[in-house]
């Protein structure tokens, strides 16, 4: 590995969009079936590997369904919730915020209170073993329409430590966001902040219904914007982020290769664009691999990675005085690191 890769992963980092479920180690996987006493296609670390390849993004959302169905007890999520954590960390991420799709484990018959306060766990003892901070965003899940989505609100009325957001995953393609209107609605009554997916798998109109009909902050992906002049411009006037995920994205088949992603177009046109792993395990990922791979196929320099965390951190739902703290020690960090560079 040169000095500029061992630079790169020195690099504090923030990663705004990550599924917990997605970052389920293999072997917790295993772990996780053994337990609940489940029969499934893979019995090895290797097996797992293999059945984390897919054909296209419906593929990729059947898989994900036979992962979450793996978890079988509420506390479970303390060890993957706390793995997630480590990972990020040994990447020097400092701040993540993670996505909780409540609905899909509460159909299961699990208890939302209980899968919070578990993942909260995990979270906290993150934090004393690694000094990684951990906020949290609960998925609403789009394919369960948006009564479901209503009631998921309800929950989070009762119970939201460490909540602030929500966003809307699943297909896209055949749930687009305009019937979640007056979920958002509320969701903004109740002071979370407002993400969605789109643009993933679907074109950039469902950009548009997300922003007219949902005013969200953030995009999760927005890879199609690039194909609507107009709505780059918008995204740009607007301040609208996109949480853009390019292993991902490439797996699941929505941009053919790294070396098309376009987030360094819209990075260059001035668009806030974060980089995430979105699934780490399921994309065998690592917010290390994402900055290696925007610098090898990409030409991101040392100074544009860093500016991506800077814009990470800023765009992030973090308090305002915690996000001021975390910058200036992210300043000096950068610049002992680029001291040191050149010493070298
Ligand atoms: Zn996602």
């Amino acid at each position: 590995m040169s000095n500029i890769e061992v630079l790169i992963k020195a690099l504090p980092k923030v990663e705004q969009h990550i599924h917990i479920v997605g970052a389920t180690r293999p072997d917790t996987l295993l772990w996780l079936v053994e337990e609940g006493g489940l029969k499934r296609p893979f019995k090895t670390v290797k097996d797992v590997r293999r059945y984390f390849r897919y054909n296209d993004f419906p593929h990729f959302i059947n898989v994900y369904k036979t992962v979450f169905k793996c978890i079988t007890r509420e506390d479970q999520f303390e060890r993957i919730t706390y793995e997630m954590l480590e990972d990020d960390a040994r990447c020097n991420v400092r701040y993540v915020e993670a996505s909780f799709s409540a609905p899909d484990h509460v159909r299961q018959g699990l208890d939302y209170p209980l899968l919070l306060d578990a993942i909260n766990r995990g979270v906290s003892q993150a934090q004393r073993d690694f000094n990684i901070l951990c906020n949290l965003r609960i998925d609403l899940v789009r394919n369960y329409g948006p009564n479901m989505a209503m009631q998921v609100l309800d929950w989070i009325e009762e119970k939201r430590e460490n909540v602030v957001s929500v966003d809307i995953g699943g297909s896209e393609e055949r749930f687009p966001p305009k019937p979640f209107g007056r979920v958002y609605q509320r969701a903004r009554e109740m002071g979370l902040h407002l993400v969605a997916h789109a643009g993933e798998a679907a074109g950039p109109e469902s950009i548009w219904d997300a922003i007219n009909y949902l005013n969200v902050e953030h995009i999760g992906h927005g890879v199609t914007s690039k194909q609507s002049p107009k709505l780059v411009s918008h995204l740009l006037q607007q301040g609208i982020v996109l949480e853009m995920c390019p292993t991902s994205n490439v797996k699941t088949g929505a941009v053919a290769s790294l070396s098309r992603h376009p987030i360094r177009e819209l990075f260059e046109k001035g668009v806030t664009v974060t980089v995430n792993t979105d699934d780490p395990s399921m994309f065998n990922t690592s917010m290390d691999n994402e900055y290696l791979q925007l610098h090898r196929h990409l030409g991101f320099t040392v100074p544009e990675l860093f500016q991506l965390t800077v814009k990470a951190l800023d765009s992030s739902f973090m308090g305002e005085t915690q996000k001021t703290q975390m910058r200036k020690s992210f300043v000096k960090d950068y610049r002992r690191l680029m001291d040191h560079g050149h010493e070298h």
